[in-house]
């Protein structure tokens, strides 16, 4: 389909398979944004497949890379009186253009410093699930990037993370010693209107597609390659609606990537990774990247839904960093509460009190969890031990089980739409 390669999935009830696999959209969870549809035992005739050829080809962007590329060369030599952005059409003017889009709002005199911040010109995109856009708080993009600086990094790989691509790049253009580098790797084509062709790629990390083809391909292998690839780190930050076994298999191919660079080099090693997602995740992803841990800082949005409000009135974000780096390397803010367990060796949330029985600090969402002797594990304060369900559940829930654990959270009981990690949203 136009998202490139089409991902296999099976139809479940109850936990059990069903029925047909077939093919669907990997980037599109709607059916009204891509309708790819193919049983998986289909068989596709020539003149269907001609016809999906034709679809696919009309349906891909009006300008290529290079030619935005140009256009942008074309953009900077224009006076300020004459730089125009299209807010309805999402696209920089050239004069020749202006009359085509005369009842159409435009923002004007665009200056240099707009352009360094595309995030800041374009619309988050948020209408669909899966490619809905939340920008960094500038709080945590700072937190990222110094924290990325003090561990060394010098190349950051940033998959669906244009806010903290655009603060190294636009650092990198006026600090002179500024010495980190960034390549953004994202499928909202409207940034290659801002970057050049070694800067981003068009690329869908649902299964691990290069728009641009082997071109595009080579230019992330090159930026993983230099220094040998070296003090580089991947930081991704995918929509939260995301198949996490997906996202893993991509991450997986650019981190084998990575490590084809030197021979034998890294030997064991695997690419040093942030991983930005809901702490509810945790399972999920420790799953694929058993050396993972969650780290309990709490990432900020400008625009995200997904919070609840703290009794500090600060708001509680839910979403995590996931690292394969040692933990007690992430060193957290002690200005913000977080506190070094000597115990644990990583920074915890001030509210995360050390479990004696435990022995950790257990608390997954910064608020004090304790610890239910019946279920030999700390749970959420609001959770209570129920002895028909023979677990700790909510006061109020109604004790009945369902073999189908939820996509989200993995328990069962509930679907992914009424998961109770997601009904703060
Ligand atoms: N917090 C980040 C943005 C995260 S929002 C920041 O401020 O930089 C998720 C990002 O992933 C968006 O930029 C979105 O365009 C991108 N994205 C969504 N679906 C994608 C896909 N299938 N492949 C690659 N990138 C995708
Ligand atoms: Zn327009
Ligand atoms: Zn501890
Ligand atoms: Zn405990
Ligand atoms: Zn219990």
């Amino acid at each position: 389909c136009p998202s490139g390669p089409a991902l296999l999935f099976v139809k479940t009830s109850q936990g059990k398979e069903e029925g047909r696999r077939f093919y669907a959209c990997s980037a599109c969870r709607d059916r009204k944004d891509c309708n790819f549809f193919q049983w998986e035992d289909d068989k596709v005739s020539e003149t269907r497949l001609a016809a999906r050829e034709e679809y696919n080809r009309s349906h891909q962007p009006f300008f290529t890379h290079r030619q935005n590329a140009e256009r942008y060369k074309n953009f900077v030599l224009l006076p300020l009186s004459k730089r125009r952005f299209c807010q309805e059409c999402q696209q920089l003017l050239l004069p020749a253009e202006w009359e085509k889009h005369s009842d159409h709002q435009c923002l004007c005199d665009i200056s240099t410093a707009q352009l360094k911040s595309p995030s800041r010109i374009l619309y988050p995109l948020e209408n669909k699930k899966t490619n809905a856009q939340y920008l960094f708080a500038d709080r945590s993009c700072q937190f990222l990037l110094d924290l990325i600086i003090d561990l060394g990094f010098r190349r950051v790989l940033s998959v669906g993370t244009p806010r903290l691509h655009e603060i190294i790049q636009s650092k990198a253009s006026q600090e002179e010693d500024f010495r980190v580098r960034s390549l953004l790797l994202d499928i909202d084509f409207r940034y290659s209107q801002f970057y050049a062709e070694d800067e981003f790629c068009h690329y869908n990390m649902f299964n691990h597609y290069f728009f641009g083809g082997e071109a595009a391909r080579e230019t992330c292998r090159k930026f993983l390659y230099q220094d040998n690839g070296e003090r580089v780190i991947m930081v991704t930050d995918p929509p939260f609606g995301g198949l996490v076994e997906a996202l893993a298999s991509s991450f997986k191919k650019l981190m084998a990537m990575w490590k084809e660079t030197e021979e034998g080099g890294h030997n064991s090693q695997e690419m040093p990774t942030f991983w930005i997602f809901p702490y509810f995740f945790e399972s999920r992803i420790l799953e694929f990247f058993p050396s993972f841990s969650m780290m309990d800082y709490q990432v900020d949005y400008d625009n995200h839904a997904l919070y609840k409000h703290g009794k500090t009135g600060r708001r509680q974000s839910p979403v995590r960093i996931f690292t394969n780096l040692t933990p007690s390397t992430i060193v957290l803010p002690v200005e913000e509460g977080y506190r070094f367990c000597t115990i644990c060796q990583r920074y915890v949330s001030s509210g995360n009190k050390h479990c004696e029985i435990c022995n950790s600090c257990t608390s997954k969402d910064g608020r004090q969890w304790k610890h239910c002797v019946l279920c030999k594990k700390c749970v959420k304060p609001s959770w209570f031990h129920c002895n028909n369900c023979n677990c700790c559940a909510l006061q109020n829930h109604t004790c009945e089980k369902t073999d189908a654990g939820c996509f989200v959270c993995g328990k069962a009981g509930h679907k992914r739409s009424t998961c109770p990690s997601l009904s703060h949203a």
